[in-house]
């Protein structure tokens, strides 16, 4: 029996370029306070952690997390770490309830869950690297010949460079595009007829043949939300993501309830319950948790077999293998979400740069390989000179 030896944890903070950030970028959470300056400052992240998870045989899994990666690396160093070394990792059921009972009153949510979720992940791409299995092989195996992806960016500025970015996006074959909203509540009726000018530009570039997806990340509320659904109708929107705060459960099934344009989120929803009452209260039409904050593979897996049986589409939050493996092993994934690899911006596309082998998406698809065992990522070393690691 293998048992896992040590686990290693790394926060990577990104020292090289960033392209500043343009005013009206996305509206977010925190635009309700009316901050003055960068409200989205909050949202970057220009920092990821990496957690190894190494068994007495040397093999050793990778897992990661971006959502405050100095407080997560402390949670597992501290409190996961010691009761997760010394078993063994295919007893991963026992393993992430083990971790979830023992921090149940501080951690089933937010910071503990997310550092669940990276030992999680480090824990699968480990029983491949042992089996010599891809994982999505070891979740069900390839349930469709490629995945389909839509391109996610088209943060809000002029409507020229967004028209640009979409035109040239459009010669990738993606099968979708996502674009941020730069107005909110706090912009009145001049920042709604901005928000609708966008979509129809981007409508006028896009034609109709493609889906159009439109992502709030939190920064509109329920009043305003309910009165941009009939002027987003005509555009035919594939979805409306994250329109209120991911604590607004109510708010989301009264919108989706108006049934004008299917209501997607769970993004920042934590665990089987959280997106248990998601479905239940038919809050979205489209459920997109974060396999690593949601608890990783091993939470997802369960959510998605309650979402098939509630029949609501999973479309996991950002692009990244373990949300690639899940989508490949279930029916119920029928498309992944796709950063096109580009300068450091918001955060996401640190990915890239920490990371070696996540696929590119070629004529708007990608695929995984049969014959990669685990995840199929490495640690690079290619960007060291880009960062400073604190271990
Ligand atoms: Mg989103």
């Amino acid at each position: 029996m293998t048992k896992i030896k040590s686990i290693r944890t790394r926060v990577w903070n990104w020292k090289g370029p960033t392209v500043p950030p343009e005013g009206n970028f996305c509206t977010n959470a925190s635009d309700a306070l009316w901050d003055k300056g960068d409200a989205m400052a909050s949202f970057r992240f220009h920092q990821w952690l990496t957690v190894e998870v190494e068994t007495d045989d040397g093999t050793i899994g990778i897992g990661n997390a971006a959502l405050a990666p100095t407080v997560v690396k402390k949670a597992i160093d501290d409190w996961y770490a010691p009761m997760v070394i010394g078993e063994d990792p295919f007893d991963y059921a026992y393993i992430w309830d083990k971790m979830y009972r023992r921090s149940h009153a501080w951690g089933r949510k937010g910071i503990g869950m997310t550092a669940i979720s990276a030992i999680d992940l480090a824990i699968w791409d480990l029983m491949g690297k042992l089996t010599n299995k891809p994982v999505f092989k070891l979740l069900g195996g390839r349930t469709k010949e490629k995945i389909p992806t839509y391109y996610s960016k088209l943060y809000a500025g002029s409507v020229e460079s967004m028209q640009a970015e979409a035109e040239e996006a459009m010669k990738h074959g993606y099968q979708g595009f996502k674009t941020r909203f730069g107005f909110g509540p706090k912009d009145g009726m001049k920042g709604m007829r901005e928000n609708l000018k966008r979509v129809e530009a981007l409508r006028e570039v896009l034609g109709y043949d493609v889906d159009l997806m439109l992502e709030c990340y939190m920064g509109w509320n329920l009043d305003y939300a309910k009165r941009m659904l009939p002027k987003l109708a005509k555009y035919e929107p594939r979805w409306l993501e994250e329109p209120v705060i991911a604590d607004d459960v109510n708010g989301y099934a009264e919108l989706n309830a108006m049934g004008i344009i299917p209501i997607s989120g769970g993004e920042h929803e934590f665990s089987i319950m959280g997106c248990q009452q998601l479905l239940e209260k038919k809050a979205v039409s489209v459920l997109q948790y974060d396999t690593n904050r949601v608890g990783g593979i091993t939470a997802a897996q369960k959510i998605n077999a309650i979402a098939e049986a509630y029949q609501i589409p999973v479309i996991p939050h950002a692009g990244q293998m373990h949300n690639y493996h899940l989508t490949m092993a279930n029916v119920n994934c029928p498309i992944a979400e796709y950063f096109p690899v580009h300068d450091i911006e918001v955060g996401n596309e640190l990915f890239y740069y920490i990371f070696e082998g996540d696929p590119d998406a070629v004529d708007g698809y990608i695929d995984l390989d049969d014959n990669t065992p685990g995840l199929g990522i490495t640690i690079s070393d290619k960007h060291l000179h880009n960062f400073d690691i604190v271990e």
